[in-house]
């Protein structure tokens, strides 16, 4: 019996590569169907509907950044981008381009499955609307709009509650600033990065122990923040 959730797409066209990755994936119970390229990538996720897809940028017949942006187009599938690529506009334009997370080569394999699972978990976790969340000492009662930190309630504006529950319903995930901006303040506020900067300073230091330091929301330079899920 096929069993759909645990099949993953690999597009990678260095074979080396792409035999270590199927050898990892097959060795944590993953099926695996790998590819060179573009093209045969779109096929293989119209036809077997997979769990999760793992894109390569660099590809021989296209850049895995407008396979992204296609997949996107008519799937829900996650995408982890893996590319050699590690500067913040490529991260930028691939999670814009809509992937789910972003590892730089070379990685570990833990580090891999580790945001397979986030990804995996992520998804089966969309439409269905939580009611509550915790994160360490931070839990937040999304019916009530309530949110305490070891157990005091906190003293929220609207557009810093907004702001954690968009990572709280993210967690895990990489979000970037353009990401962040169209959902709280709407399309027209994409370029206004400063926005973000100034409102996630104010959420720190009511959230974190301390908001040099920051545990529950992390940077990633250049790109955007994640709440560590
Ligand atoms: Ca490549």
């Amino acid at each position: 019996m096929i069993d759909a959730r645990s099949l993953v797409v690999v597009v990678e066209d260095e074979p080396p590569l792409r035999r270590f990755m199927r050898a990892a994936l097959e060795a944590s119970a993953y099926r695996v169907i790998d590819v060179a390229r573009a093209s045969d990538a779109t096929s293989m996720i119209t036809s077997h509907n997979p769990a999760l897809v793992l894109l390569d940028l660099g590809l021989p017949d296209g850049d895995g950044i407008d396979l992204a942006r296609s997949i996107r187009g008519w799937s829900d599938v996650p995408i982890i981008v893996i590319s050699a690529r590690g500067r913040e506009e490529d991260k930028v334009s691939a999670l814009d381009a809509g992937a789910d997370d972003y590892l730089t080569k070379p990685f570990g394999v833990s580090e891999l499955l580790a945001r397979m699972r986030v990804a995996l978990r992520h998804r089966a976790a969309d439409g269905a609307v939580e009611r509550e969340y915790t994160f360490g000492a931070l839990s937040i009662d999304a019916v009530r709009r309530v949110v305490r930190r070891e157990g005091v309630e906190l003293r929220l504006t609207p557009t810093e509650y907004n702001l954690l529950l968009l990572f709280a319903r993210n967690a895990g995930k990489v979000l970037t600033h353009t990401f962040i901006l169209r959902e709280i303040w709407g399309p027209s506020y994409t370029t206004r990065t400063h926005y973000v900067r100034v409102h996630m300073a104010e959420l720190r230091k009511k959230i974190e122990r301390d908001s040099a330091r920051p545990e529950l929301i992390v940077t990633e330079p250049g790109v955007g923040y994640r709440l560590r899920g």
